[in-house]
């Protein structure tokens, strides 16, 4: 960068991405971010960005090719539906259960048809036999459905509808609506910990869990440690303000 020849000191050296193909603009859906990292100053740069520099700059061509989730293929997004990666985790989310929510938008998890192709395994769904695919464990299966409807039912009342791509991309989250769409996405992180637990359960010892009540007492455990914690830091307002809505809904539903 020019300085007037009477400034002391080096002159500031600015670091950033340069593309070989300036007119060619950058596929919108991939796992790249090389285009959207803006030239820094090199002596004061974090060093998460310098990182993140050198690793999307050395891997550029490999990252470019790799969609950013292989659920664009398997359910397409509809008109203003994204992956929304930051309403994975929140304050309400725990990093673990969060983390299950991540793998799954990634396609990271484990399933029949892929282990079958290294292990003597069936290729078939522990609950119904049909062929396990990343679909079949977390949508189609025959054992979710009573979850979803529960899901219907709870999201209906907050004025929301149910879907595929609502439970599989989660809910952004918009500052007028914050409270309700972090219960929202606890609720959808929830029920995804309770499908891959009672798939894990039954692959372990056969045995055969309703990942209705998982998902059920997972929210009730929720429920009390976030009381209890109220109670002892003396801050129940602020209890009553963030589930007393979930609350009121579990009065009319049999959730609990
Ligand atoms: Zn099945």
């Amino acid at each position: 960068m020019p300085r007037p020849p009477s400034t002391p000191g080096p002159p500031d050296l600015l670091i950033g991405p340069f593309s070989r193909r300036p007119n060619r603009p950058p596929h919108p859906f991939t796992v790249s971010r090389l285009h959207e990292l803006q030239p820094v100053c090199f002596q004061t740069a974090p060093r998460k960005h310098l990182y993140m520099l050198v690793l999307h700059t050395l891997d550029a061509l490999t990252l470019v090719s790799h969609p950013n989730t292989k659920w664009r293929d398997l359910l397409p997004p509809l008109e203003g539906e994204q992956p929304w990666w930051a309403s994975l985790y929140s304050t309400l989310v725990p990093r673990p259960i969060g983390d299950i929510s991540w793998r799954l938008l990634h396609g990271a998890v484990s399933m029949g048809t892929y282990l079958a192709q290294f292990n003597p395994i069936p290729d078939t769904c522990p609950f119904c036999g049909v062929r396990e695919t990343l679909v079949h464990i977390y949508l189609e299966c025959t054992r979710l459905q009573p979850l979803f409807r529960l899901l219907t039912n709870l999201l209906l009342r907050f004025w929301l509808h149910f879907s595929p791509h609502l439970f599989i991309y989660a809910l952004p989250i918009h500052g007028l609506t914050k409270s309700r769409d972090l219960l929202v996405n606890l609720l959808l992180a929830l029920a995804k910990m309770a499908i891959y637990k009672t798939r894990a359960r039954r692959l372990a010892d056969g045995v055969s869990c309703d990942c209705g009540a998982i998902f059920r007492s997972s929210v009730h455990s929720h429920i009390r440690a976030a009381f209890l914690w109220a109670a002892s830091t003396d801050s129940l307002d602020a209890f009553e303000e963030w589930w007393g809505s979930l609350l009121s809904i579990s009065i009319r539903l049999p959730l609990f």
